[in-house]
């Protein structure tokens, strides 16, 4: 992969192993040679990503929405920064210029950005691989969830295998370079 749409919190987060997560995974980005791709902002993790990339040499790109400049702060000094129209605008374009998707911790705008990746992946709209950087076990909770929709019946198994989920950020990048299963579209309910 030469380059990874990182999805992360505005905000810090209370455990200081979210933001020890975001360096350590920022500077193996840039130790990887892969180029980052991000939210635009100066703010929470998202800020201390793009800070410590840039800092540490690497490519950091940012797609901010014009209408969250100010409330986010638009980080001043990215590699280059892309201010777009609307939220649809700025996932569309993570989306194009990413070869895969990690989820830091994060709220509700990293969960958003995270399960809709994942399911354009379900509709077949890209074949690129995502998965969850669980640090701490913030992120099990979900992964348990998405197990209880196997279970039920609403999230076909071999979709489920495609996101991954790793506590630790080289054992993440392994598990993306792995062949992403087919999407499986075709199983729905016959009627
Ligand atoms: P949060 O995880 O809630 O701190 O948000 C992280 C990033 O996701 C912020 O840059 C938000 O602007 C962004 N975000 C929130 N909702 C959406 C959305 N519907 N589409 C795209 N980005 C979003």
């Amino acid at each position: 992969m030469r380059s990874v749409c990182v999805y992360c919190g505005s905000n810090s987060g209370t455990d200081p192993a979210f933001g020890e997560a975001t360096r350590a995974l920022a500077n193996l980005l840039v130790a990887r040679g892969i180029r980052i791709i991000y939210g635009g902002a100066a703010l929470g993790l998202m800020g201390l990503l793009a800070d410590t990339a840039m800092k540490a040499g690497g490519e950091v790109v940012g797609v901010l929405p014009q209408g969250l400049k100010d409330r986010e702060i638009g980080h001043p000094g990215l590699t280059e920064l892309h201010l777009v129209a609307s939220m649809h605008e700025r996932k569309a374009m993570m989306a194009e210029l990413s070869e895969g998707f990690i989820a830091l911790p994060g709220g509700i705008g990293t969960l958003e950005e995270l399960i809709e990746i994942y399911t354009w992946g379900q509709l077949g709209l890209h074949r690129k691989p995502l998965g969850m950087l669980n640090v701490n076990g913030y992120y099990d909770a979900l992964g348990a969830f998405l197990d209880h929709a196997v279970d039920s019946g609403f999230l076909h198994p071999q979709q489920r295998a495609v996101m991954r989920m790793e506590a630790d950020p080289e054992r993440l990048l392994e598990a993306l370079g792995e062949p992403v299963p087919e999407p499986a579209v075709k199983w729905l309910d016959p009627q």
